[in-house]
């Protein structure tokens, strides 16, 4: 729930509706229940998110929902009251909270003292052992200052992860400079590290699952439209009447994307056994206008070269260990 282009807070009523749905949709003999809330920013509408919180907590105890809810996340706290922390806290939520390095970074591409509110919050959390990690977004605005940038953030002591913004482009040298700032930075003992980034990394190529798959995942926006997913705005149904069949079948027909689809361009590649080839979401381009064929799909040609900054550093820095399922 939901990373879409309208920041429409629903109403109380569509918030009951989401509920009902929840309850109609989930599956009982699944072990959990996971329930993630994306923005934009979340907590503009923090009053949903108690109200969902609460009724799902209190429809597990009475068993209408039988798999262990559990919640997370995803803000840049500069919302966050005390008040809204304590229950973030107290309903053991999973916290992806947004922070892309030191103030002057941070606060140009955010805004201004946004970081003070940030720190000061995150102060809060740490001091209340809350389950938290950080997300530093890398722009080529700020590129040139990653080393400073990941060393402070990774100061804080606190597991985080740092993302390429794959929309924009870079320059050979500042991907350069990259490589070497990962060398510095990974130069420290192992145990000061707090970096996930490459924990993330498959160190083989996944085989990929299917995307659309209503009965293990269902994408609400805040007008109660059903989404192929948080990245893809591809409404295939609403909470009011389930799912669309025509609109998934014609979704799954008309875009191999959301398939076991390899991109004719992979096998072959020198990154295709590290590179994620997960999220087709954010690899692939959909160009605009085309009738949603195999065709009109293209590399992102931006996250194939981080992919390629991935390998050489990997491959020089030999930390091919830190990568999932290699340890
Ligand atoms: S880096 Fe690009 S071309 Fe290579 S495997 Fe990944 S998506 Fe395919």
């Amino acid at each position: 729930m939901s990373r879409h282009p309208h920041q429409n807070k629903p109403s109380e009523a569509l918030v009951r509706q989401i509920i009902d749905f929840i309850v109609a949709s989930h599956n009982p003999q699944a072990n959990s229940l996971t329930i993630k809330f994306y923005g934009g920013e979340p907590l503009l509408n923090f009053e949903a998110i108690k109200t969902i919180t609460t009724t799902i907590q209190e429809l597990h105890r009475t068993k209408k929902i039988t798999p262990k809810p559990s919640f997370s996340i995803t803000t840049n706290l500069t919302l966050a009251t005390t008040d809204i922390l304590n229950f973030l806290i107290e309903h053991h939520y999973g916290m992806m909270i947004s922070l892309d390095g030191k103030r002057a970074t941070n606060d140009q591409g955010r805004g201004e003292r946004v970081f003070d509110k940030v720190i000061h919050n995150l102060s809060y959390l740490q001091a209340k052992n809350a389950a938290m990690e950080l997300s530093m977004t890398v722009t080529p605005h700020n590129i040139a200052k990653f080393r400073e940038n990941w060393e402070f953030i990774n100061s804080l002591g606190i597991p985080f992860l740092w993302k390429p913004d794959c929309s924009q482009s870079y320059s050979p040298e500042t991907l350069e400079k990259l490589v070497n700032d990962l060398h510095a930075c990974y130069a420290k003992p192992r145990n000061k590290i707090h970096d996930t980034s490459f924990v993330r990394i498959s160190h083989k190529r996944q085989k990929k699952t299917h995307c659309i798959d209503p009965t293990t995942l269902a994408t609400i926006d805040p007008q109660g439209s059903l989404l192929i997913c948080n990245r893809v705005n591809d409404i295939i149904g609403d909470i009011w009447v389930g799912y669309d069949e025509k609109k998934i079948l014609a979704a799954e027909n008309a875009v191999p994307l959301f398939g076991n689809f390899i991109h004719p361009e992979c096998p072959g590649c020198p990154s295709y056994d590290i590179c994620k080839g997960g999220c087709y979401g954010v690899h692939l381009e959909h160009e605009e206008q085309s009738e949603m064929m195999h065709s009109t799909y293209t590399l992102n040609k931006t996250y194939c070269t981080f992919q390629h900054v991935y390998n050489v550093f990997l491959n020089e820095s030999k930390l091919y260990h830190l990568l999932e399922g290699n340890a």
